[in-house]
């Protein structure tokens, strides 16, 4: 082991963090709200409406996960016990799990090959099967822009359209990806993003929801902050949830806005980079945008093996490089796969499990550098017999 170790994607600060965190000591304003909170909101609504209308009456409200976020949306939508919600299979646990918080079911539909997010037919199907069974609607579709790369969601929303069924968009991974020049996060009913500490910003653990109107935000800060109702003393007429973004951490966020740009540009280039070394080879597919109406911020770079022709399998890969001190990780094991969700009604095709046994996620944070990305591939082709 000659070299650093190369991780998935690590947290990179800018330099500005620290400024806006001593602002916020010096007054005083160590709490869960406060200007750092106020201007993180305000520097991420201009973020992803500017220059999009169908955007302009979007607000955000910072909280203290993404998946608090996920669990606002669906108390914010009326989701309860029984209810059913539609949730992308291939994902990350955190996408479903609130579901199970509010006592109701999700309902995992598989993906489609272009995007590996949501199949729009497979979302009618489910939609109309339940309907079909329980004589209701689901309450909820979570649709999840997976590694950064958009979900069909022309398609999407308009199957949610036909039906009356809010979106919510998982957008954790998926900050300043473009899908037809609109922000990810925008483009459902609720979008969420996380700023844990491996994705695309960080404010050492926190999240948001993307909110449809004032109304809405002004809603989800209520139940974000223990359902206090407008009383000198504290009346309660509603569960409430101590889920806001600490003033400290928003602050962070504040310098992490600062160099969003650059990290999205830096993830990108070295997509394009793996993108070009992998081109041409029939053992190793890279995941890059199916069309030109999507840009993903290749959060994390993808690519699938083909273990049929070469008998080779990820977890060989993966051990090789392993050796070498780079990470790679298998790609989310899907949802209706889970010990946890094997009870939960799913609607699936194949795409997900397929994706799972084949699929590989490569270095691609800001730390990593172009030549970390050559001696990857070479790796990998050594490992193919490319
Ligand atoms: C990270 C992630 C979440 C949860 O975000 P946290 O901020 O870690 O709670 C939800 N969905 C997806 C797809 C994620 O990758």
């Amino acid at each position: 082991m000659s070299h650093k170790k190369i991780h998935l994607c690590l947290a990179h600060m800018s330099g500005n963090e620290q400024r806006f965190i001593d602002e916020a000591f010096a007054d005083n304003w160590v709490v869960p709200l406060g200007p750092n909170v106020d201007a993180f909101e305000d520097e991420l609504k201009k973020y992803l409406t500017e220059g999009n209308p169908d955007a302009a009456n979007k607000e955000i409200a910072a909280v203290s996960a993404g998946t608090a976020a996920i669990h606002l949306a669906l108390v914010l939508l009326g989701v309860g016990k029984g209810d059913e919600v539609i949730c992308q299979s291939f994902t990350f646990a955190a996408s479903a799990n609130p579901v199970t918080y509010q006592g109701a079911v999700p309902v995992f539909v598989d993906s489609e090959s272009a995007s590996w997010n949501m199949s729009p037919e497979l979302l009618d199907h489910a939609i109309a099967d339940r309907v079909a069974k329980t004589g209701r609607k689901p309450k909820a579709i979570i649709v999840v822009h997976l590694y950064g790369m958009p979900a069909m969601m022309d398609e999407i929303c308009a199957v949610a359209a036909k039906w009356e069924i809010p979106v919510i968009e998982d957008a954790a991974e998926a900050l300043g990806s473009v899908y037809k020049g609109k922000k990810c996060s925008t483009l459902g009913t609720y979008g969420i993003l996380s700023f844990n500490g491996n994705k695309m910003i960080t404010t050492s653990g926190g999240g948001a929801l993307v909110c449809p109107d004032m109304e809405s935000k002004k809603r989800c800060v209520f139940f974000s902050t223990q359902a206090r109702e407008p009383f000198p003393y504290y009346q309660h007429e509603h569960i409430g949830f101590n889920y806001r973004m600490s003033n400290i951490c928003a602050g962070i966020g504040r310098g992490q806005m600062t160099i969003l740009e650059e990290h999205i540009a830096h993830h990108r280039k070295l997509a394009a980079l793996y993108q070009e070394l992998f081109a041409g080879s029939d053992n190793i597919m890279f995941h890059s945008d199916p069309t030109t109406d999507s840009q993903s911020n290749y959060w994390l770079n993808t690519i699938l093996i083909n273990t049929n022709k070469t008998g080779v399998t990820p977890e060989d890969i993966r051990l090789h490089l392993q050796s070498l001190n780079v990470e790679t990780r298998p790609l989310w094991k899907p949802m209706h796969l889970q010990p946890v969700y094997a009870n939960a009604p799913a609607y699936v095709n194949g795409v997900s499990e397929l994706l799972f046994t084949q699929g590989l996620c490569l270095p691609s944070g800001p730390w990593v550098t172009p030549d970390d990305v050559k001696m990857i591939v070479s790796e990998i082709k050594k490992c193919v017999n490319d």
